[in-house]
């Protein structure tokens, strides 16, 4: 280690040394540069010119200590150097600047004074000594590190004076001396300095190799405290670690005892589970310990007794069926000797006496002598099976039933997938059991249509939502299989409510369905004719009015009456009636291929639908075509017999919507027609519908009018054509309403014949016409006749002889006063009843008028027949007076009338013509808008008083 150091020392001294010189040099050399240059100087100041040598050695000079100073700078920088090298240079360049400065002086001291004879040998020694000096000054301060650095100066600077002692002759000795002396001194002075400069550098050297060796101490104790450091923190991570596991530990402990709590706990739980399984389940556990002959038994109270195995044996014995017992006794016995592998009975027990129970016992031995193999100990348990082998036998009897039932009876599960199903249901969709099973409730059947898919969906919704459905559907199942079924499904739920199964039961409905029809057919069809009846018909309308309203825009309703049937069936006997109303249907049938429908209502009625199109023959036409068809004869009984139909036809939709307006129009055109004496085809006249196209409810509103006396009588006046006096009136009743003004009858008195109002009206009228008579007698008018117009369902109702007998009472008129207008149709009703009708009137001197003649019923008889006073030519003929058949057929009527004895009533005079021609033939009385219109009382009792001052009547034109 000493070895060691004092190497380094060594070391550390040496390039101390060299490296102090290195950076010491150049200011050594900076301070030749200026004395050399400073000694120029003054030797240039004094002695002009200079000489050659001591000028080139001035510039030799000052050149090699630049360059010197150049390397030192350049070349060595700090550090980056090798030692030898520098130590090499140092001695180069001290010995070069040794010999410059040695130049020098030889120069200055030797040469020039020998060129120079103004420079003195004082001067030349001051000079010289003066560059001596100054470089051995500055070598002893910056070269001393070494003592060959400065020697390698100093010494080649003695060269000249030494030579110059030897060499030349001089006689100053005392300069010899001192410059010896001076020689001497410098030398110990650098000897000196190197040796301080060498200590300070060996001191410098051991200083900085114990500040190194602090240092490295101060990192050793660094790295010790740290290892110590890491020490300590270890030992604590340890201790935590330690503290860490012994929670872990402590918390394990606590988790495990937790653990064992809980299992206790769960057992505990288990065993009372278990204990009431066994409860639940009838279950009695019994454990026998053979070798000490005791018994562990489970009783009824679910307690734990043992007793002695002999005795529960023999009592075992006792309560056992005796049917049983051998059984029992066997099983026990093989499983004991160990020939079964365990033990298992079902016998019955007695509970009470006469009460046997079924009980499923079933041990096994679980230990056994090793030696002898005898059975030591039993465990097994007994359990009462007694509700499963009630609920076993129930069961089976529930299949046997769903087996036998003649009714379809599924089983599906909560998604409606069948689980099961009975033979008839196989027999009834045509496919097996197995091919059902699994499939969807509808995924049998076809869902081909619309339809069919959007009934099966709606089932299928309501069974979820409700949990039932019932209703009749048909069916077509995959298997070809297609009928009407009467479906019913219902859910069967848990005790929590939840569905959990359906049960379907589906019924055949073809054979009821087919008696249906059948009943269907008699409800609908007469069985007479085979065509629909009325009821029918009146559906099929109702359907084709409602139901296909977007299909059919126009229709006719055709209703069809034989004329005078009644008699040709009195006739023709039952049975001939019968063949002729069978052949007529079918000649119908065959006529009315293009019809919608065709219906016998009754009777001779029947009735077509047909539909209008530009397709078919207009109306016209296919009536035309059936009245032609019906001229060929019918052949009943062996006779021919030609008959005429009489046809009434209302349209749908001009005369109305409503199937009772339809039927009610067309009935009407059939009266019509027939009034004009049958074979005839009458469209019913839209003036009816005009009115409820007005918006005017006739019936409701028409009493409301009665009662509130919008009712009022008009008169019209009748003239005697002869004298011109006035005969009397005619009184019409007019409707006067408060937002339509005047109603004129032909709007309101065709519907109120349909219904009793018409007779409200006859009778108010009938009160009113007899209170204005007494009036106009009162006024002096006493051969006043004035008519009222009745019509048939007066006369049916027989209320007419009372409302006249009460106008006449009440007003205390004469009958004579009164005259009544009936037309002819309502003659040929009831003739009988209103033969004596008109005869008691008659007794009443009333007169009677047949109104409109000439427009309805076409025979005569009744002329004869009935009491009539006066005939009223009806204004159609009158108005087509002029036309010269017309003319004949209005002159025959008057003419028949008056050859009758009747008096000839015209009405409808518009024309003086008309007028005229009627005055010729002799017609008595004449009413027309040529004397007047209808009038109200007022007017009317002008018009009386008027025409009673002139006599005469006057035109209106
Ligand atoms: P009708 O009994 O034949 O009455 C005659 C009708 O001919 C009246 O019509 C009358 O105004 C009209 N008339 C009279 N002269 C002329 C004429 O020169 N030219 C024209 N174009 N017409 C003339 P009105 O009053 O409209 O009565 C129509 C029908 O209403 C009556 O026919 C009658 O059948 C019925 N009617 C009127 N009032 C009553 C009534 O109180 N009871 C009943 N049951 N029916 C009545
Ligand atoms: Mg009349
Ligand atoms: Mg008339």
């Amino acid at each position: 280690m000493v070895h060691h150091q004092k190497d380094y020392i060594q070391q550390h001294l040496n390039s101390a040394q060299i490296t102090n010189t290195l950076r010491h040099s150049r200011y050594f050399l900076i301070s030749i540069l200026i004395i050399c240059l400073y000694i120029f100087c003054v030797y240039l100041l004094h002695y002009q010119p200079t000489e050659l040598y001591f000028n080139v050695w001035f510039v030799g000079t000052e050149i090699m200590v630049s360059l010197c100073w150049l390397i030192n700078t350049l070349y060595f920088k700090p550090g980056q150097y090798h030692l030898r090298t520098a130590h090499r240079w140092l001695n180069t360049q001290c010995l070069l600047i040794g010999a410059c400065i040695a130049i020098g002086i030889y120069t200055i001291y030797i040469y020039l004074p020998s060129v120079n004879a103004q420079f003195t040998a004082i001067q030349a020694l001051t000079l010289s000594a003066l560059l001596l000096i100054v470089t051995q000054a500055f070598g002893l301060t910056f070269l001393t590190q070494k003592p060959s650095y400065f020697c390698l100066v100093f010494l080649p600077c003695l060269i000249p004076f030494f030579f110059s002692q030897i060499f030349e002759n001089n006689d100053n000795l005392f300069l010899g001396l001192s410059l010896n002396f001076a020689v001497l001194v410098i030398l110990f002075c650098a000897s000196s300095s190197y040796r301080i400069h060498k200590r300070t550098s060996r001191l410098y050297a051991e200083n900085s190799l114990l500040v190194s060796d602090a240092k490295q101490q101060v990192a050793w104790t660094d790295e010790l405290c740290q290892q110590l450091q890491q020490e300590v923190n270890k030992s604590k991570d340890i201790e935590m670690q330690l503290q860490l596991n012994n929670q872990l530990l402590e918390q394990k402990v606590r988790e495990r005892t937790y653990d064992i709590h809980q299992m206790n706990h769960d057992l505990q739980n288990q065993n009372q589970n278990l204990e009431l399984a066994h409860e639940i389940a009838g279950i009695r556990p019994w454990d026998w310990n053979i070798k000490d002959r005791v018994i562990t038994l489970t009783n009824h109270m679910h307690e734990k007794v043992s007793r002695d195995s002999k005795d529960h044996h023999a009592q075992l014995h006792d309560i056992i069926h005796p049917d049983d017992v051998d059984y029992f006794k066997s099983n026990m016995k093989q499983h004991l000797r160990g020939q079964a592998e365990r033990y298992e009975a079902t016998y019955r027990i007695q509970q009470t006496k006469g009460v046997w129970s079924w009980v499923h016992d079933i041990g096994r031995v679980i230990s056994r002598d090793p030696k002898t193999n005898k059975p030591l100990r039993m465990v097994g348990i007994r359990r009462d099976i007694q509700n499963e082998r009630t609920s076993q036998e129930r069961l089976k009897l529930a299949a046997s039933v769903l087996e036998q039932a003649a009714e379809g009876i599924f089983i599906l599960n909560e998604d409606l997938l069948y689980i099961d199903t009975n033979p008839f249901f196989e027999q009834l969709s045509g496919f097996e059991r197995e091919q059902i099973i699994g499939k969807h409730l509808f995924d049998i059947t076809a869902n081909y249509k619309s339809q069919q898919r959007s009934t099966h969906s709606n089932i299928i919704k309501q069974v979820m939502k409700i949990g039932s459905f019932d209703g009749e559907i048909n069916e077509k199942f995959l298997s070809g299989k297609e009928m009407a079924l009467w479906l019913h499904i219902n859910a069967i739920t848990d005790d929590e409510g939840r569905v959990t199964h359906y049960i379907g039961i589906v019924s055949d409905l073809t054979e009821r369905k087919h008696q249906e029809q059948r009943l269907s057919y008699l409800e609908n069809y007469d069985t007479l004719t085979d065509l629909p009846n009325r009821f029918y018909y009146n559906y099929q309308l109702h359907q084709y009015l409602v139901t296909q309203k977007d299909s059919i825009k126009q229709m006719a309703v055709i209703r069809i009456n034989i004329d005078r049937f009644r008699p040709l069936n009195e006739y023709l006997s039952h049975n001939g009636g019968d063949e002729l109303l069978r052949q007529v249907a079918q000649r119908l049938r065959i006529t009315n291929a293009e019809a919608l429908f065709v219906a016998h209502l009754n009777g001779d009625d029947f009735a077509i639908l047909y539909e209008i199109s530009h397709i078919r023959p207009s109306v016209q036409e296919h009536c035309d075509r059936i009245s032609k068809a019906f001229s060929q004869p019918f052949n009943v009984l062996g006779q021919d017999y030609v008959i005429t139909l009489s046809m009434g036809i209302a349209f749908y939709p001009d005369h109305g919507r409503q199937l009772d307006y339809l039927n009610n129009c067309a009935e009407q055109a059939l009266a019509e027609a027939k009034a004009l004496g049958g074979n005839t085809i009458r469209f019913y006249s839209s003036e009816n519908t005009a009115l409820l196209e007005q918006g005017i409810f006739i019936e409701r509103d028409l009493r409301k009018a009665i009662k509130n006396n919008e009712l009022v009588v008009y008169y019209q006046p009748k003239i005697h054509i002869t004298n011109q006096h006035i005969y009397g009136f005619e009184a019409l009743v007019r409707w006067q309403h408060p937002e339509k003004g005047i109603i004129p009858p032909g709007m309101f008195i065709p519907l109120a014949e349909q219904t009793s109002l018409i007779s409200e009206i006859g009778r108010l009228v009938i009160r009113e016409t007899a209170k204005q008579i007494r009036q106009w007698n009162d006024e002096g008018f006493r051969d006043i006749c004035v008519s009222v117009n009745i019509v048939a369902q007066q006369l049916r109702r027989g209320q007419l002889l009372d409302d006249l007998d009460q106008a006449i009472e009440s007003t205390g008129i004469s009958g004579k006063s009164l005259e009544l207008e009936i037309t002819e149709s309502s003659l040929v009703e009831n003739s009988d009843s209103v033969m004596n009708l008109l005869n008691e009137i008659k007794e009443r001197h009333i007169n009677i008028s047949l109104d409109d003649f000439g427009t309805g019923y076409s025979s005569l008889s009744y002329l004869a027949d009935f009491p009539i006073d006066i005939l009223k030519i009806d204004r159609s003929f009158v108005s087509k007076i002029g036309d010269k058949k017309q003319e004949a057929i209005v002159s025959a009527m008057v003419a028949m009338g008056k050859a009758m004895g009747m008096t000839v009533v015209a009405e409808g005079i518009e024309t003086v013509e008309q007028l005229e021609y009627l005055r010729e033939l002799k017609c008595d009385i004449a009413q027309g808008f040529l004397f007047s219109k209808p009038l109200p009382i007022k007017e009317a009792s002008e018009y009386l008083a008027q025409t009673k001052l002139n006599l005469s009547y006057s035109y209106q034109v």
